[in-house]
């Protein structure tokens, strides 16, 4: 269990309550920050003395810190406490070509950031990922880093943290997470990039409230992260969430999955490539970024490409909605940066699916491409905190 479910509470130990306490107590400081420890138990329902011990043991592990005294029209001014900015995080984001490095900080900024190429041999990629971040932590001696983060384009086995299921990245097996903790001797967590996405949504985003969500990210491929019921769902060796390797036409294009005509081939980054190069068959190799650039200054056959993939994504979200029913569908990538363009296309396919009621909201992650990398950092906040 990552996320926090309040109903799940009064159920559970007294060690798992401390830990889910001091979860909630930590989500409002980051929303309500600077706070007071009156304001905190006023807000979360709890007492001020287990208020005071959470704040006593997060200020020891220096995850928040306190400041200014509030100002109140007569009594006691009382201290406020807000996050600690110098807690960091070290964030990894690896597609199959690229990986991006960032130094991400607990109210969800990114200080730093840079991407590298890397290749099909692991142990070589993952020592240019540590260069990397060796480099960035030097530049902001100042700061402590709380972990590594890192999001994956497939599917991590939460017993082995063993990557099992990659298609797109053709890496052989290698201890990924083994690789990082000894080059940085520093705490790695790692976590497929739709669910680490889902994951920051809760920790910096707006779901509050929220217990049934889907998160698309669309990129190369397309991956789904899961939230029923209030609880993040993993499945049989993290494999839950595989919709973009579902058949949506048995007659279409043979996946890297070894199957054919998936829900990705037709309504991933890559999809979108191959229409407009099938309109334009003597266009170069472009990058899915060029193609949103060539759509904007009105070419006819690149926006065709992108209304093609916009309406794929819609119909392959048929079986995700049909299955799990959620109030919220987010999508994360760069279709979130052309959202005016995708989202009326969805939008139409989803309300034709719907089987009672009203379709389910349709939301763009907040920062675009940033959200897989404040997504890797939100991995490693949240389980620190409810592991
Ligand atoms: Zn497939």
């Amino acid at each position: 269990m990552r996320h926090v479910d309040l109903t799940s509470a009064e159920l559970a130990s007294s060690e798992t309550a401390r830990r889910i306490n001091r979860d909630i107590i930590l989500q409002i400081i980051r929303t309500r920050q600077p706070i007071s420890r009156a304001d905190l138990a006023r807000l979360s329902g709890l007492q001020r003395s287990t208020v005071s011990q959470i704040i006593e043991q997060l200020l020891e592990e220096k995850w928040v810190r306190e400041g200014a005294l509030a100002h109140l029209p007569r009594g006691r001014r009382p201290t406020l406490v807000h996050l600690n900015d110098d807690l960091v995080v070290l964030a990894a984001d690896i597609h199959p070509h690229q990986a991006t490095v960032a130094l991400v900080d607990l109210n969800g900024r990114l200080l730093s950031r840079s991407t590298l190429p890397i290749g099909k041999d692991p142990a070589k990629a993952v020592h240019g990922m540590t260069e990397c971040m060796k480099r960035i932590r030097d530049a902001y001696p100042r700061k402590s880093v709380e972990g590594i983060g890192i999001s994956l384009p497939g599917r991590v086995d939460p017993e082995t943290q063993r990557l099992v299921f990659a298609p797109n990245l053709h890496w052989p097996d290698f201890d990924i997470k083994g690789a990082f903790e000894r080059e940085m001797r520093l705490h790695t967590e790692m976590e497929n990039a739709a669910t680490a996405c889902l994951l920051s949504e809760l920790w910096f985003g707006r779901m509050d409230g929220i217990r049934d969500a889907v998160l698309i990210t669309v990129s190369e491929g397309i991956g789904s992260g899961l939230m029923a019921n209030g609880q993040i769902i993993s499945g049989r060796n993290g494999m839950a969430g595989e919709f973009g390797h579902v058949t949506l036409d048995p007659s279409g294009p043979r996946c890297a999955c070894k199957g054919t005509g998936c829900w990705e081939m037709f309504a991933s980054c890559n999809a979108a490539l191959r229409y407009y190069s099938e309109l334009e068959p003597k266009s170069k190799r472009m990058t899915f970024h060029e193609l949103l650039s060539l759509a904007e200054e009105g070419n006819t056959q690149a926006a065709a490409a992108l209304a093609k993939q916009a309406r794929f994504l819609g119909k392959g979200l048929r079986t995700v909605v049909a299955g799990l029913s959620p109030e919220v569908v987010l999508v994360a990538g760069d279709v979130t940066s052309a959202w005016g363009r995708f989202a009326p296309l969805i939008e139409a396919e989803l309300k034709e699916v719907v089987l009672a009621g009203g379709p389910p909201r349709l939301l763009p992650t907040h920062e675009g491409d940033v959200a897989r990398l404040r997504g890797a950092a939100a991995l490693l906040l949240q389980r620190h905190s409810v592991q």
